[in-house]
């Protein structure tokens, strides 16, 4: 079987000139590749106690719900601003140009409990911060962040593991 690495697509200037767009469609569209790549992101992770998954919209929501109930524990979903239906807290985070934010529901954590965030892909670590700074908001513990990508060039390792998060990834690409 070909690895999960090679089964991700790379899409040249999408979505727009000079980017390399990772396509994970590929991957998750193989039955064997997918229920690899949901047992690879939190085997690492065997044997630390998980309470709630949290997925980034919208790729982390295809894993982090196949993650949740591969763990038999809740899902809580991160979403854009002004998606979710109820009270939300928001963060902030930097796009190339400007700002957006990302959203919670004020109730999605309880303090205490251990989360694991779930992606695709960790670039900048922008979107992955916003995440951790909500759950830490609500005095929930980050056990990790684990992701199927990691694009190590552009930071976002480094910039979780300085927060003292965890970070896990299947494969990279420069
Ligand atoms: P960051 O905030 O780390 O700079 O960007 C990560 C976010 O952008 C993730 O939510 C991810 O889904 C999305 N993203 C950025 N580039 C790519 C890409 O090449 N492929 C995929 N699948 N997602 C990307």
């Amino acid at each position: 079987m070909q690895g999960i690495k090679e089964k991700i697509r790379a899409i040249p200037d999408y979505p727009k000139p000079g980017i390399m767009f990772r396509d994970i469609t590929t991957l998750l569209q193989d039955a064997r590749g997918f229920r690899k790549t949901v047992d690879e992101m939190v085997q690492p992770l065997a044997g630390t106690r998980i309470d709630k998954v949290v997925g980034i919209e919208a790729r982390g929501f295809i894993l982090g719900g196949a993650i949740a109930h591969q763990l038999s524990i809740g899902f809580v979903p991160v979403r854009k601003r002004g998606k979710l239906p109820w009270k939300t807290l928001s963060q902030e985070y930097q796009l190339e140009y400007g700002t957006d934010s990302m959203e919670i529901h004020i109730d999605a954590i309880q303090p205490n409990e251990n989360i694991l965030i779930v992606d695709d892909l960790i670039a900048t670590g922008g979107t992955a911060e916003a995440a951790i700074k909500l759950i830490r908001a609500h005095k929930g513990n980050v056990v990790g962040c684990s992701f199927i990508v990691d694009l190590p060039e552009l930071g976002g390792r480094k910039k979780l593991e300085a927060l003292g998060v965890q970070v896990l990834s299947l494969c990279e690409f420069d």
